[in-house]
């Protein structure tokens, strides 16, 4: 079973739902990855800040999957925005990975500090245009930091990914997003490690449609049109998180985990946080 693909404002697409690899790492990750891969994941989710992109590489160098079926994300750092660091971050980048191109390059933080989110959207512009990636955006932007960049550039990123779960559905975000045909991609889409998967809300919407709290967190994802990228280093989790796409939610359920929301992050909040 694979996910199947949305549509980018650039005339790509990107699988509606990805396998995170936050700290996947290490000698084991690569065969981790790779079964993965063979469960149907095509979306990768790695960044500089992982230091997993050796990993990340060589389980897509290995996989029997053809290249052009995998899309393969990363991110550069807060230390390396301005215009020509950019440049050697994404080429740091690729090297780490082993590959030629990426299908999807992000800012990973705008870091409003720091002020360079716009000159290094213009690095990323440029990358797009070389076709050294297929598809470029953004991660953890506000709608204040999009309108700047679609002021200046004049360029949307197809993709924001940013903190979203059903305690921070992130609602006027999204529709920031939707306003630029830009696509929202969850991160910590499951909560983490916190008590989300455990709460009445889920485990009964769970119980009644026959599915795991998990696949109905994902489920609730794609029904708002965003797209997850879960991470598991359990193979039976990662396998179940991928079968969501032959159930529904209907109103009442989604009425029901609309409750939980409490507006808190888990990370950092984009408006202060700088990371390096
Ligand atoms: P997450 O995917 O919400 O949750 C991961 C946790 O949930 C792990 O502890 C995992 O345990 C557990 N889990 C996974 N599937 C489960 C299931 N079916 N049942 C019960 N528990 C399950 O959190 P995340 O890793 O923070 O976020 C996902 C990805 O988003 C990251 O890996 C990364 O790629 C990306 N991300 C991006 C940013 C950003 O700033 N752009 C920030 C954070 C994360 P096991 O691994 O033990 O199975």
């Amino acid at each position: 079973m694979t996910a199947p693909l949305l549509d980018l404002n650039d005339g790509n697409q990107m699988p509606a739902l990805g396998f995170g690899t936050y700290k996947i790492i290490g000698p084991d990750a690569p065969e981790l990855i790779g079964s993965a891969i063979d469960a149907g994941y095509r979306l990768l989710d790695t960044a500089t800040r992982y230091d997993n992109e050796v990993e990340v590489g060589e389980a897509v160098r290995a996989s029997s999957v053809p290249r052009d079926e995998l899309f393969v994300t990363s991110k550069l750092p807060g230390a390396d925005h301005g215009f020509d660091e950019a440049r050697r971050s994404f080429e740091g980048s690729l090297e780490r990975l082993g590959l030629d191109r990426l299908d999807l390059f992000l800012i990973h933080w705008p870091q409003p500090p720091i002020g360079k989110f716009v000159e290094t959207w213009r690095a990323f512009i440029r990358l797009r245009d070389e076709g050294l990636v297929s598809s470029i955006g953004v991660s953890n932007f506000l709608p204040g930091h999009l309108d700047r960049l679609v002021d200046e550039t004049s360029v949307a990123p197809a993709v924001n990914q940013i903190e979203l779960h059903p305690f921070l559905p992130q609602n006027e975000q999204r529709v920031a997003d939707f306003r630029l045909g830009t696509v929202t991609q969850s991160w910590t889409p499951l909560g983490r490690r916190t008590e989300l998967l455990d709460r009445r809300e889920i485990t009964e919407t769970a119980e009644k449609h026959g599915r795991t709290p998990a696949q109905v967190v994902l489920r609730w994802h794609l029904d708002l049109g965003a797209a997850p990228i879960p991470k598991s280093a359990t193979p039976e989790r990662f396998r179940s998180n991928l079968d969501v796409f032959d159930f529904a939610l209907d109103d009442d359920d989604l009425e029901r985990i609309a409750t939980l929301e409490t507006g808190k992050r888990i990370g950092g909040d984009p408006a202060t946080e700088v990371q390096l």
